[in-house]
């Protein structure tokens, strides 16, 4: 049975929607802070992020939830029938995703948000070394 109303339900996700924000954002700040510079949310296949245009580097946060992060991923305990099909479609995209920029000779990087929560900082410094050795 469901113990959520669709109303605290619909709170829950905006709690974790804003939280991969807010992880995104603590990023951008410690990559603004290094000189690197980037756009946001590129329209290209998969909506990266973070996107080093010139050095075609496709950076992605993957939600914990979201994208199946095997450290944090707890299946959900109601709506299966909802979810599961749901978050299948994600990590399916994902890798399509993926292969799709890569074919286009772009390089993905991808960032747990729990990564980034425990250290904007070493993510940043990794995609910094990506940036700098295509640049
Ligand atoms: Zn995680």
């Amino acid at each position: 049975m469901d113990v959520l109303t669709k109303k605290q339900r619909s709170k829950n996700m905006r709690n974790i929607r804003s939280t991969n924000t807010l992880t995104e954002l603590s990023l951008r700040k410690v990559l603004w802070r290094k000189g690197l510079r980037y756009r946001l949310h590129a329209k290209m296949p998969g909506k990266p992020d973070i996107v080093f245009r010139p050095v075609k580097i496709a950076v992605f946060v993957d939600g914990c939830f979201w994208h199946k992060c095997p450290k944090c991923y707890v299946e959900p305990a109601t709506r299966k029938g909802f979810w599961l099909p749901k978050l299948e479609k994600n990590t399916k995209r994902d890798k399509a995703v993926n292969r799709m920029l890569r074919k286009q000779d772009w390089i993905v990087l991808r960032f747990w948000e729990h990564q980034i929560r425990k250290s904007p900082e070493k993510v940043a410094h990794k995609i910094a070394i990506s940036v700098k050795q295509r640049s």
